[in-house]
């Protein structure tokens, strides 16, 4: 017996665009308002190569050895990287010098840190992670904290604050907590400045289960691995 086909890069895709647009006309938004991101951790460099070539330009990644190694290899690719992992301190210096978004910055330290090592000239684009569920095994913020958060960060000379990023318990309702975030994204854009306020855009929520409730509550970036790259060991 012949081994099943995997499918193809390009096929998985086209079904996840299909997805994406679905969701979009369910709740009213244009097609092109939501951002796919293709998370390739432990996904060869061959694999961001391909997806590239057919189109995409926005790539995640957790681990920052793998993930140096990948952006050296695909330098040529113009392509926007983005940290989607967990920051120790000690990292902060190469997480500024290779990616163009770092999603996880949910303490001041690692902010003053990621503004302080950005190479001259270099605007790095981070967003906050909340724990939207309080969850005590999930990093991020608590809800209650953000908009002091912001406030800070926004103070940091090479950083511009772009939004919020969640990662959902096991436990949570999507829809609920989805919501949740993009209200709490809302209540932030009150208080800011109208300079502020136009850089603060972007609502980074969804994965492959949970992205139909990610879209519905208004993502505009969608972190996909699963759903493109296929499964991880
Ligand atoms: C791995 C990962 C994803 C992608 O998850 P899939 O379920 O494979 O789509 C998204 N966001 C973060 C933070 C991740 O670590």
């Amino acid at each position: 017996m012949s081994a099943p086909v995997k499918p193809s890069i390009q096929t998985r895709l086209n079904l996840l665009n299909e997805r994406i647009q679905q969701a979009c006309a369910e709740s009213g938004r244009h097609g092109q308002s939501v951002t796919l991101i293709g998370v390739s951790k432990t996904k060869p460099a061959k694999d961001v190569a391909e997806a590239h070539d057919l189109g995409l330009t926005h790539f995640g990644e957790n681990y920052l050895q793998e993930a140096v190694n990948k952006i050296e290899e695909l330098c040529e690719l113009s392509a926007q990287w983005h940290y989607i992992g967990a920051i120790q301190s000690n990292k902060t210096k190469d997480v500024a010098k290779y990616f163009d978004w770092v999603h996880t910055v949910d303490r001041l330290k690692i902010g003053q840190r990621l503004s302080a090592q950005c190479p001259e000239g270099k605007i790095l684009k981070v967003l906050v992670q909340v724990n939207i569920d309080a969850d005590p095994n999930k990093s991020g913020c608590l809800a209650s904290q953000v908009p002091s958060f912001v406030e800070e960060l926004m103070q940091l000379p090479q950083l511009e604050v772009r939004g919020l990023m969640t990662i959902l318990s096991q436990s949570s309702d999507p829809r609920a907590s989805y919501e949740s975030v993009a209200q709490l994204h809302r209540d932030v854009n009150t208080g800011l400045s109208p300079e502020k306020r136009q850089q603060w855009d972007t609502l980074s929520m969804g994965m492959t289960g949970d992205m139909e409730h990610a879209i519905a509550a208004g993502a505009t970036h969608i972190r996909i691995g699963t759903a493109l790259f296929g499964g991880r060991a």
